[in-house]
């Protein structure tokens, strides 16, 4: 029996672990730090043996093949170890993709991409469409396959999990937008970040879609040095596009080969701000090439519910807005966030820095913030960048802190705006635990 050892005890690991389990493998998972009650339990359920607390090698490096999490790092020594030894690393993602015959819509990109995979997922939902979320959202893609039948899959893909795929392939891929990100990860290569964003669109034949944003200079440059055989569908809000979707005036026009164009009002949308007409875009032509029909279209687009801690309003206080957008963990995120402020800003920002330039958020920070508190263990970058562009600048060190050292700054009509460009791992848990700490607080005020 082929020997299938899982790293990492989370959500993917334990979801792959399942599934080599049904699939009939001899299954080990090992994980270098404490795995939570919850899967501890699943894996005592499917009696799958594992480890917690540390990696033991014989048990690991005698695998036929390696599941890594996408939060393990390519470099860890146990994973250069296993290449070295000849031993094949795939992701969640590409085991799975093997025991699953449903059509798979995947989204990858630096921004935009939880936003626009619960977009379509609920798009196909409301039409009545038998269809699966997974990926790096929700429940494990890999648990699912093992457990459920689904025709359809809305798979976000983060490029961790692009990594290690191989065969897979999608039949309509989509990537929303390429900005650095994660660049402690690629060995600060914007070129392997890109490659890696762009494995999303391999094995594709012309059966296949492409979507991408064609005002995206990043992903044009690469489209040109290489050769994709699904057809491609850009989206953009700059240009008319023959195939796609593009911006007339106040209306989304999205035009797809055999099929009756689709316009859509700006006003009918449920999610503001530019950059959701992007991912709105982007979420009409999937649906279009899936057959959805124009109505059930509109009709989805202008009743999403935005997801939590992007661009959320929580609350307003003595006239002052506060919105919770702790899931902008980089500079683009960040830019759209402050881009659609209409009034005076208190920008909390911080965090785990992962090679920000703030440079391009400058313009946007001189016209719109009056105060800067920052949210992190480390600040000096911040200060470094923003000095002589907004005067109030002011170190905190909780959320509750920088709520109170906010709502002190404000003044009615303004917006306390929680963007923090930054990892949340100094402080916090995670973005959502950033988020839910921020609401909070603002809530206790
Ligand atoms: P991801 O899953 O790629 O991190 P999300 O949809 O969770 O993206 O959004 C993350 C952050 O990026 C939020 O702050 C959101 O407001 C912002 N955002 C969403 N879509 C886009 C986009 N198309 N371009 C730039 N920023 C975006």
């Amino acid at each position: 029996m082929s020997r299938i050892v899982v790293l990492g005890g989370g959500e993917s690991g334990v979801g792959s672990a399942v599934l080599a389990k049904v699939k009939g493998f001899d299954v080990f998972l090992s994980d270098s730090g404490k795995i939570a009650p919850k899967y501890e339990e699943e894996l005592r359920k499917w009696d799958i043996p594992f480890e917690s607390g540390g990696h033991t090698e014989s048990r690991i490096l005698n695998a036929s093949e390696i599941i890594k999490s996408p939060g393990i790092p390519s470099n860890a020594p146990l994973v250069r170890k296993a290449v070295e030894g000849g031993i094949h690393i795939i992701s969640e993602i590409e085991f799975a993709g093997r025991y699953d015959k449903a059509k798979k819509i995947c989204i990858t990109g630096s921004n935009g991409k939880t936003t626009t995979t619960s977009l379509i997922y609920y798009l196909l939902q409301q039409a009545g469409l038998n269809v699966g979320l997974g990926g790096n959202i929700g429940k494990s893609y890999a648990y699912q396959v093992a457990t459920e039948h689904f025709d359809t899959y809305v798979l976000e893909l983060s490029s961790f999990q692009l990594d290690n795929m191989y065969d897979f392939k999608a039949d309509i891929a989509i990537i929303t937008n390429i900005t650095p990100d994660h660049l402690d990860r690629y060995d600060y290569n914007m070129e392997n970040y890109v490659k890696a964003k762009f494995r999303i669109t391999q094995n594709m034949d012309k059966d296949d879609c492409f979507i991408f944003c064609s005002d995206d200079e990043i992903t044009i440059k690469h489209l040109d040095k290489i050769i994709i055989k699904a057809k491609e569908l850009p989206f953009s809000q700059t240009k008319p596009v023959n195939q796609g979707a593009y911006l007339d005036v106040d209306k989304i026009i999205v035009k797809v080969p055999q099929k009756e164009d689709c316009n859509i009002f700006l006003k009918e949308l449920a999610l503001g701000g530019r950059h959701n007409v992007y991912n709105s875009m982007a979420a009409a032509i999937a649906a279009k090439v899936m057959d959805i029909s124009n109505e059930d279209i509109r009709k989805a687009l202008g009743s999403f519910q935005n997801i939590e801690h992007r661009m959320e309003k929580v609350l307003t206080i003595r006239d002052v807005l506060y919105i919770n957008d702790s899931k902008a963990t980089n500079v683009d995120s960040a830019w759209y966030a402050l881009e659609c402020q209409t009034r005076p800003v208190v920008w909390i920002v911080g965090g785990k820095d992962k090679g920000n330039d703030y440079t391009p958020l400058v313009p946007l920070a001189r016209d719109k913030v009056k105060a800067i508190v920052c949210l992190g263990v480390d600040n000096r970058k911040i200060h470094e960048s923003f000095s002589g562009v907004v005067d109030t600048i002011v170190d905190t060190d909780s959320a509750e802190d920088a709520v109170r050292t906010s709502a002190s700054l404000a003044s009615a009509g303004d917006v306390v705006l929680l963007s923090p460009c930054c990892a949340s791992f100094d402080l916090f848990k995670s973005y959502e635990d950033r988020g839910k700490q921020f609401k909070d607080a603002v809530r206790k005020l």
